[in-house]
């Protein structure tokens, strides 16, 4: 039998590398539905290929436009609008796989309509679990979901991890997430201050969506991957270590309690993690290149340094503070790179706005999707208000 797939956020980085794997191996994976947000031509090209039941568009304006040229084309696909046709399409009956590939806290309801709906649900939306923290974790389990990550640090602690989760707590001591440092790694803490949108996005290794590049410049990436690591391995925040690791060659590691060390290794590519998400346990060809051990010159490591990166430290803070203090972080992020990308904001107030949104929104009621939604609705709108009063 095909698993048949949906993929949220199919016109991006992580979508298209989705697709490109998925393209790989037409006897396993037959496409039932993709989303994107307003990507038209591109969606339209996806649907040529792929033939899925249904795509969804984030406007109504952008759905119109995709069914006028998916009927020009002759194509068989249903145009659906979101939001809501985000939940059917992640939790439709005839659909085995879910890739979360939206970015941000817009992927966290339809991730749960898929965790509540026992789907095999493949991760790489880490904001939607950063937000949705218990409450996430709640749905899948309750739902009787599979939650495998497609982060390719998680991805490798996954894979580094014994097999029966039963075991982790007596065995594992701790984890250590690998980071690449970004684009700034080296450069003089002060000198970041007028950093512009392209040079912050340009990434040593990878070419990933604009938010996630900007989030590795800051390290506020790595922040939202310890927070995700706390919910899907259960670790307490101080089980949790971050190490910078240029090369990207070590994914990430596990340290047991004998102090043996197992780590995953590869080429950085995110067609890896995702055959390996997509197939569990078995394995698929990725498309991924090989690690030529012969070129390799060196791995080196270093710490992260709190001058350089001062956001990375607000996850542990976050996760020891009141439920849904992540999602207010996680909102405020958002705000703020947004505001960054837009040249509203300079390179250092990411930062600043991060503390002052979390300085002035506690959380009081985070126990429900519903109040997560709110919570993070309400600190983004202090962190918009914040942004006028930068400059
Ligand atoms: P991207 O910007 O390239 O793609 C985002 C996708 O989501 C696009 O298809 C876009 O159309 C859709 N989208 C955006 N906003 C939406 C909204 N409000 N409603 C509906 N759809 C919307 O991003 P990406 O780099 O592919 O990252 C996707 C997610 O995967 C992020 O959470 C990111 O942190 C995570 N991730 C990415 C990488 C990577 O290498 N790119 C690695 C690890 C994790
Ligand atoms: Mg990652």
């Amino acid at each position: 039998m095909k698993q048949r797939l949906t993929i949220l956020g199919s016109t991006g980085s992580i979508g298209t590398s989705t697709l490109d794997v998925v393209a790989r191996h037409p006897e396993r994976y037959e496409v039932f539905a993709l989303s994107a947000a307003t990507q038209v031509d591109l969606m339209l090209a996806q649907c040529a290929q792929f033939r899925p039941r249904y795509a969804v568009m984030a406007s109504a304006a952008h759905a119109r436009q995709l069914a006028e040229k998916i009927k020009q084309n002759d194509l068989a696909t249903q145009v659906l609008q979101a939001p809501d046709a985000l939940e059917t399409i992640a939790s439709h009956e005839q659909v085995d796989a879910v890739m979360a590939a939206i970015v941000g806290a817009a992927g966290l309801a339809p991730c749960m309509a898929a965790a509540r709906a026992g789907k095999r649900l493949l991760l790489a939306n880490k904001e939607a679990l950063v937000v949705g923290g218990a409450v996430f974790m709640r749905a899948v389990r309750d739902g009787g979901a599979t939650l495998l990550p497609i982060d390719s640090e998680h991805s490798a602690i996954f894979q580094s991890l014994p097999e029966d989760p039963a075991t982790w707590h007596e065995r594992v001591d701790h984890v250590l997430l690998t980071a690449s440092g970004g684009p700034f790694r080296t450069r003089e803490p002060a000198s970041l201050r007028d950093v512009t949108p392209d040079e912050a996005c340009a990434h040593p290794n990878f070419s990933m969506g604009r938010k996630i590049s900007i989030d590795s410049a800051t390290m506020m990436n790595k922040a939202l991957e310890v927070i995700e690591a706390r919910w899907l391995f259960d670790l307490a925040p101080e089980q949790i270590k971050v190490v910078i690791h240029p090369q990207q060659i070590i994914h990430s590691m596990v340290q047991f309690r004998d102090a043996s060390i197992i780590a995953q290794l590869g080429t950085p590519d995110m067609r890896v993690p995702i055959a390996c998400g997509l197939a569990w346990p078995e394995r698929i060809a990725s498309g991924a290149p090989v690690l030529d051990f012969a070129r390799l010159a060196a791995l080196t490591f270093e710490q992260a340094d709190a001058a350089r990166f001062p956001g990375l430290h607000l996850s542990w803070q976050a996760l020891c503070a009141a439920p849904g203090t992540t999602a207010v972080l996680n909102a405020a992020n958002e705000v703020a790179v947004d505001a960054f990308l837009q040249r509203r904001i300079r390179f250092d107030q990411i930062h600043a706005l991060n503390l002052a949104t979390l300085e002035s929104v506690l959380p009081s009621d985070a126990d429900t999707l519903q109040s997560l939604l709110a919570l993070d609705a309400q600190a983004r709108a202090v962190a918009q208000q914040l942004v006028l009063g930068f400059n």
